[in-house]
């Protein structure tokens, strides 16, 4: 199968599996999932699994980053903060969607690596930090969207508090090397309501910055 065959079949994959939302059909049909791997991965980009990035951590599968995207409803009216930058990927997808972009990671050679490509690749409403993402980022607070692409044992409450009313967030919650699920957290005046999504496997969330 030549790439042009390989991009057909997983866009027929993503949408039998519920992807509607035509936006983001086309960012991950434009979007070279490629460029955001290294080496003999490369040749997989058109796959719909995870795949190792340095620093022992992983791209999302290509299913699970539409999913996590449409549920998360973004607007070009959005300010958005995601945590786990990893390797940019599912951080281009979100600048294609929303006005703006935070993106935070504890690992200062994924964050390079992700902002040098990104700048390379002319996506320009994103800010990259390096951090504790599940600190936030108060100067900036409140978001209209956060997305967690690291798994959670719990939701952090610092981000709860840092999503706008109206707001929504979407993150695995659960413990390492086991079924985790997926909940999208919609923030209301009154209330805070809590979807449960689908099971999947994420790397874990990791308190502080990680030492090289
Ligand atoms: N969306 C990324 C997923 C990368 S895996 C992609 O598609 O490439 C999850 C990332 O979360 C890893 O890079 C990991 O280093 C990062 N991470 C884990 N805990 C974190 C934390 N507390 N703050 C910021 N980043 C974190």
């Amino acid at each position: 199968m030549n790439n042009e065959e390989k991009k057909i079949k997983l866009l027929l994959e993503l949408k039998k599996r519920g992807i509607k939302d035509k936006r983001i059909l086309n960012s991950i049909e434009t979007i070279e999932r490629g460029v955001f791997l290294d080496g003999i991965f490369r040749s997989r980009s058109l796959d719909d699994i995870p795949l190792p990035i340095n620093c022992g951590q992983t791209i999302s599968q290509p299913s699970i980053v539409a999913m996590m995207t449409e549920k998360l409803e973004v607007t070009r009216r959005c300010k958005v903060l995601e945590i786990g930058t990893g390797s940019g990927y599912q951080t281009a997808i979100l600048s294609k969607l929303a006005r703006r972009v935070y993106t935070i990671e504890r690992h200062e050679n994924l964050k390079n690596k992700a902002e040098n490509l990104l700048n390379q690749h002319g996506f320009k409403n994103i800010t990259t930090f390096l951090g504790d993402g599940s600190l936030g980022i108060e100067e900036q607070a409140p978001f209209d969207r956060i997305i967690i692409t690291a798994a959670a044992e719990d939701i952090p409450q610092i981000l709860l508090q840092q999503l706008k009313i109206g707001g929504i967030m979407v993150l695995p919650v659960g413990l390492p090397q086991s079924d985790q699920t997926l909940i999208k957290v919609r923030k209301e005046a009154t209330q805070i309501t809590y979807d449960e999504i689908a099971k999947v496997r994420f790397v874990p969330l990791v308190e502080g910055i990680a030492l090289q």
